[in-house]
């Protein structure tokens, strides 16, 4: 896709005059600077904004507990026992699944662990694990302590992809690379949708198909990828994904997270998992005592431990309508304009020397996101942003990270970012 863009403020203007889904910014809380103007919010790769109709959401599970206590189960106007039936299609419609390969529960990092723990099982010459680096801390973490749980080293056992001297994401053909290289050793590929720190999007269907040839499990991190880019995790033959609903996803703080197995996984009761009784069995769930065996569900909800968490999956029925209402073919369009038009702002003018965009140029190849990296005075020029009423965040040493969302960011306020930036 080509623009044909223009730095003045009234082709800002025009942009967002013509935007289809210019409408959708209104249905969101904006939170105000100290002039009571909306802040320029480009920090929704960290925490989404609150769907106005979050609250009511919420509220109505509030008064039905308030009524009714443990009834509510079966009779709340949404019944909570099945609570998390009612995200799960449009859940399935983001990553691009069939809706039995979609569970919402739990948090991020405790999804990539129930996933390892089905996933990850390393035998005496296949034990390694392929991701990218920089990735983010907790996946990191998580992934080290897999290691070790299985009394590995991580030193051995830990396979990075990194940039190139001198670059500063990771080049597909290095990942391919580094399967070919490690190809009878390599358990999994952990690799994430789009990376938090450069904003790049990872060549999820090639990265898959490479490793799969040889046998290898490929697992996506999608938590800076669902609701940003659209993605098709069934075609693509993904083995399984996780995910967080805070960030693009709109769902609040500490939203319930979601995990995607691959149909052929999910449809497999006999692979080995931790379990707990949301994931057996519904006809004999409540036997409790008298059915000690775990009869998994043939889907991906036979990796649902907990009972649903109902005051955290509230607002994100209230986010995932209104990604329903949007579409997310018809966000990705605005998003690639909005994020391009920014991308544009930014080259105008002599600031090469001041800054520079180390996300990829491609829109095939990045989200919303675009990482700047500042080369005098990082920290005085995001303290800058912040006192002109811009909120986006640091990352250490010298990256700004804005990413204008197409739900609720507008053309002028990239245009006005820009400016600032300048
Ligand atoms: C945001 C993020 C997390 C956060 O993990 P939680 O378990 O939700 O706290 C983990 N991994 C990645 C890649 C992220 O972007």
């Amino acid at each position: 896709m080509s623009f044909t863009f223009s730095a003045g403020e009234k082709f800002a203007q025009q942009l967002d005059a013509e935007d289809p889904l210019r409408s959708f910014r209104d249905r969101f809380h904006l939170p105000v600077g100290a002039n009571g103007e909306p802040l320029i919010y480009f920090a929704g790769n960290s925490l989404g904004l609150m769907p106005k109709s979050a609250k009511q959401i919420v509220e109505q599970e509030l008064e039905d507990w308030a009524k009714l206590g443990v009834d509510a189960h079966l009779n709340a106007k949404t019944p909570w026992y099945s609570y998390h039936e009612t995200l799960r299609e449009p859940a399935a419609r983001l990553v691009g699944a069939q809706p039995i390969e979609v569970i919402c529960m739990n948090s991020l990092t405790v999804n990539l662990h129930l996933m390892m723990a089905t996933f990850y099982r390393p035998t005496k010459s296949r034990f390694k694990i392929l991701m990218e680096d920089p990735a983010f801390p907790s996946d990191t973490y998580a992934i080290k302590t897999q290691i070790v749980h299985h009394g590995l080293e991580p030193k051995e056992a830990l396979v990075l992809a990194r940039p190139r001297e001198g670059e500063f994401t990771v080049r597909t053909e290095e990942i391919l690379d580094l399967i070919e290289k490690h190809t009878d050793e390599l358990a999994v590929v952990l690799i994430g949708g789009v990376n938090f720190f450069t904003g790049q999007l990872f060549d999820i269907p090639t990265i898959t198909a490479a490793a799969q040839k040889h046998g290898i499990t490929v697992g996506v991190d999608l938590a800076h990828a669902i609701g940003n880019v659209p993605l098709s995790l069934h075609d693509w033959n993904v083995d399984f994904a996780v995910w967080c609903s805070y960030k693009y996803l709109n769902a609040g703080p500490g939203a319930v997270a979601g995990a995607f197995v691959h149909e052929r996984h999910a449809t497999n009761t006999k692979l080995l998992r931790l379990a707990g009784w949301f994931g057996n069995d519904p006809n004999t769930r409540f036997r409790m005592h008298l059915e000690p065996e775990f009869i998994p569900v043939a889907s991906a909800d036979g990796w649902q431990i907990s009972n649903p968490p109902i005051l955290s999956m509230a607002p994100l029925r209230a986010s995932l309508a209104l990604f329903e209402e949007a579409g997310m073919e018809a966000l990705r369009q605005k998003s690639i304009k909005l994020t391009s038009y920014l991308q544009f702002l930014l080259e105008d003018g002599d600031s090469g020397s001041l800054f520079n965009v180390i996300t990829p140029r491609e829109a095939n190849e990045r989200g919303c996101q675009l990482s700047i990296q500042a080369r005098e005075h990082p920290k005085e020029l995001f303290s800058k942003l912040e006192a002109a009423g811009v909120k986006c965040d640091f990352r250490e040493p010298n990256v700004i990270r804005a990413a204008p969302t197409p739900l609720y960011n507008t053309f002028h306020e990239v245009w006005r970012f820009a400016r600032i930036l300048h």
